[in-house]
C-alpha cells in the first residue's frame, strides 16, 4: 500500500526525521490560506506547491490542461512582493493544478488527476542526495541504498552508473550499526557537523522502516541545506500489505481514489488481481499457475492483460466477479481461463463462467482449459450451455488458441 508524500512526511516527522514545514490543501482557498502561517513560521518567503499523487517524477511532469505548469512549483514571488504576492501566485497555481491531470514518467500517458496539494516551506538546497530503505526479498533484510545522485531516478543511476550506489545490509538483530551509518555519511560526501546529523537521520529512518513494516522508504532527494542541515525533501513510502493489520493508523491514510478501481473491486471479492498492459485476459486459480499462465502466453507471443488468481476455493460469485472485472478492461481482446481443479471443482468454475456470460455477455473469444476434480462434469456443463467457447487440451494449447483468436 502506498501513501502520499505529505502523509509520509508526517509519519517521518513524528519519528524525529527532519522534513520541511508544510500544509495539505484540497481547495484553492485552503492552498492560499496555508501561505501566511507557513511563511511566518519558516521565515522564508519562498514556498513550494506540490501535487500529491501516488507517482513520482512530478517535478518534470506537466499538466495536460496546462502544459507550462509542472507538478512541483517553486514560488519566489514573495521575495520582492511579500506575502500578498505569494498568495496571488499560489492562487493561480492551485486553480490550474487542482482537478487537472498530471502526466509524469511514472503515471503513464493517461496521467493522474491531482486532488490534493502540499504547500511547503522553500528549502535552500546545497546538495541533493538519494537515500532509501528497501526490503530486500533475496536476503529477507532491509538494505539502505545511498547515492550522491539525488533528484535523478535511481533506476537510471543503477543502469548507467551502478558504482554510485552504496548498499548497506541491516542485520535485524542489531539494526543499523554506527560504522555503517558513518560509511554511508562518508559515501554521501557529508562533512563536519552534517556527518552527525546525517547519522541521526539514518538511524531514525531505519528504525521507522522497521516500526512501520515498510517495503520501501525512499527519500529522493535527501538534501543538505545551505545551513548544513540534513532533511527529507521528498518522501515515498510503501507498506507490506501483510503487516497492515498491525498499523490501523497507516490503513487510515489509504486514498482509494489513487488505487486502480478494478484492483479495489477484486479485493472486495477476495481475488488477487493486478492489471497489466497486454490484451489477453487471464482467469486462473492459484498464484503459481497464474504466473505460469502469464509466462506461457508470453512464450507463444502474446501479452497478458492481467494477473488474476481466483484462489483455491472460489465460489460461483467470485468467478462471476472475476469475469466481469476482466471484461471491463477495454484492452482485452480475448480471455483465457486456465483452471486446475484441486480443492476447486471444475463444475463450479463452469457454472460461474456460464452465469457470468449470461449476465455480462461475451464480446471477445474465450478459451477454457479445465483439468482436475470433476473435469468431465465441468466440460459437459460448458458443452450443454452452448456457450461460444473453445476448449483447450493443455496450457500451451490454450495459450496458442487464444493468441490465434485475438490476432
Ligand atoms: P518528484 O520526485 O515527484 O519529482 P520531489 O518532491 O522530489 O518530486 O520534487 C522535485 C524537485 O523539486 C526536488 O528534486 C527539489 O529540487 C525541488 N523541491 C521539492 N520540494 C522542495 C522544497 N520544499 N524546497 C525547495 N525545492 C524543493
Ligand atoms: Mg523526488
Amino acid at each position: 500500500m502506498k501513501i502520499h508524500e505529505y502523509q509520509a512526511k508526517q509519519l517521518m516527522a513524528d519519528r524525529g526525521i527532519a522534513v520541511p514545514l508544510g500544509r495539505v490543501a484540497t481547495t484553492v482557498d485552503a492552498a492560499v490560506a496555508a501561505v501566511r502561517p507557513l511563511v511566518e513560521e519558516s521565515g522564508n518567503p519562498v514556498v513550494v506547491v506540490k501535487s500529491q499523487i501516488h507517482a513520482g517524477g512530478r517535478g518534470k511532469g506537466r499538466f495536460k490542461e496546462h502544459p507550462d505548469v509542472g507538478g512541483v512549483n517553486i514560488v519566489t514571488a514573495g521575495i520582492d512582493g511579500g506575502i500578498e504576492a505569494t498568495e496571488a501566485a499560489v492562487r493561480e497555481l492551485a486553480s490550474q493544478m487542482l482537478g487537472s491531470t498530471l502526466v509524469t514518467i511514472q503515471t503513464g500517458p493517461d496521467g493522474k488527476q491531482v486532488n490534493r496539494l502540499y504547500i511547503e516551506q522553500g528549502i535552500d538546497i546545497a546538495t541533493e542526495l538519494y537515500l532509501s530503505v528497501l526490503l530486500d526479498r533475496a536476503t529477507s533484510r532491509n538494505i539502505v541504498m545511498a547515492s550522491t545522485e539525488g533528484g535523478t531516478e535511481i533506476e537510471v543511476v543503477a543502469a548507467e552508473t551502478p558504482e554510485k550506489i552504496l548498499k548497506e545490509e541491516i542485520d535485524p538483530a542489531f539494526g543499523l550499526l554506527p560504522f555503517q551509518a558513518r560509511r554511508i555519511a562518508y559515501e554521501l560526501g557529508l562533512e563536519g557537523d552534517t556527518v552527525k546529523s546525517g547519522a541521526v537521520f539514518l538511524d531514525a529512518l531505519t528504525n521507522a522502516a522497521v516500526e512501520l513494516d515498510t517495503d520501501l522508504v525512499e527519500i529522493n532527494p535527501l538534501v543538505v541545506t545551505t545551513d548544513g542541515d540534513v532533511m527529507a525533501l521528498d518522501g515515498k513510502m510503501a507498506f507490506d500489505a501483510n503487516a497492515l493489520f498491525r498499523h490501523p493508523d497507516v490503513v487510515a491514510l489509504r486514498d482509494a481514489s489513487e488505487e486502480d478501481a478494478a484492483e479495489l473491486e477484486a479485493k472486495e471479492y477476495g481475488l488477487s488481481f493486478i492489471k497489466l498492459y497486454g490484451d489477453i485476459g487471464c482467469m486462473v486459480n492459484g498464484a503459481g499457475l497464474a504466473m505460469a499462465t502469464m509466462d506461457i502466453i508470453n512464450t507463444v507471443g502474446g501479452e497478458p492483460a492481467n494477473f488474476l488468481d481466483v484462489g483455491g476455493g472460489a465460489e460461483k460469485d467470485q468467478i462471476v466477479a472475476a469475469f466481469k472485472i476482466i471484461t471491463k478492461d477495454p484492452n482485452v481482446k480475448g480471455i483465457f481461463v486456465n483452471i486446475f481443479g484441486g480443492i476447486m471443482r471444475c463444475d463450479v468454475i463452469a457454472e460461474g463462467i456460464i452465469a457470468a456470460v449470461e449476465e455480462v455477455g461475451l464480446a471477445v473469444p474465450l478459451v477454457v482449459r479445465l483439468e482436475g476434480t470433476n473435469v468431465e462434469l465441468g466440460k459437459r456443463l460448458l458443452d450443454e450451455s452452448e456457450l461460444d467457447l473453445v476448449s483447450a487440451t493443455d496450457m500451451k494449447d490454450g495459450a496458442q488458441k487464444i493468441l490465434e483468436l485475438t490476432r
